[in-house]
């Protein structure tokens, strides 16, 4: 396992080329054979003009996107006991409390845990599971001493390897959207998170590249349009490229 592994996704201005040729190697841990995504939006702002379009963009990007060839292509990852395959998305949920300001990962788990425990509109984890936590405008999330739109753009993690999330500020800088509209920068860095989640539930051990990290910080930024979506490259070891 990596002593630090990367789990974020980089401001687009840090984006960096590769360290040498890169190579996903893999470490024995979990991967998400099927991943069955849950979708939170913290706060009443998403139920404001003109959020809601965007929470119904993105339910639609994830209903499209788990069962299209951004999942088969990362077939070439699967290991005995885990064979990556389409995924579906068991739905999603408006928490209307209101986050503070800035919030940290600790209450990111918290909000998670809470939610699995009480509330039964909330699917209880399975080995596949993925619960992504969008935060609305003006929110932001402080992780492994970083932030989001100062250091980075979302993050994955998970809780005591059993409980598999993502997180996903409101790309509301420069640094987390840049010429993107808002919804394109956030199909883009979910799709990066999801395929890291995928190939490396527990960050590090999974399929990582010491020198470069996981599968899409590989090709971080660079973008290609799916259907009717943004979504990242991501590193193919079988291709030896982001494709
Ligand atoms: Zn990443």
């Amino acid at each position: 396992m990596a002593a630090n592994p990367i789990q974020v996704v980089p401001l687009r201005t840090e984006a960096a080329a590769p360290v040498g040729t890169p190579k996903l190697t893999y470490r024995g841990g979990p991967l998400l054979a099927s991943v069955q995504v849950f979708l939170f939006f913290w706060g009443d702002a998403w139920s404001q003009d003109p959020l809601p379009q965007v929470v119904s963009q993105l339910n639609g990007f994830f209903d499209f996107v788990l069962t299209s060839p951004l999942m088969d292509q990362l077939a070439e990852y699967s290991v005995s006991g885990f064979t990556i395959g389409h995924g579906a998305r068991t739905g999603s949920l408006a928490l209307t409390t209101a986050p503070p300001a800035s919030v940290t990962d600790a209450d990111i788990q918290s909000l998670i845990q809470q939610e699995i425990a009480s509330d039964s509109a909330v699917p209880k984890p399975s080995p596949s599971s993925l619960y992504f936590v969008f935060l609305p405008p003006g929110v932001s999330v402080s992780m492994s001493g970083g932030a989001s739109c100062t250091t980075f753009c979302g993050y994955h993690s998970d809780i005591n390897s059993q409980v598999f999330y993502a997180v996903m500020p409101y790309p509301d800088c420069q640094g987390c959207a840049g010429s993107l509209a808002v919804v394109d920068a956030l199909t883009s860095t979910s799709s990066h998170e999801l395929c890291e989640a995928v190939t490396d539930p527990v960050p590090g051990q999974g399929w990582y590249d010491d020198a470069n990290g996981e599968i899409g910080d590989i090709c971080a930024w660079q973008t290609k349009k799916l259907g009717a979506y943004t979504v990242q490259l991501e590193w193919s070891n079988s291709a030896g490229k982001c494709v």
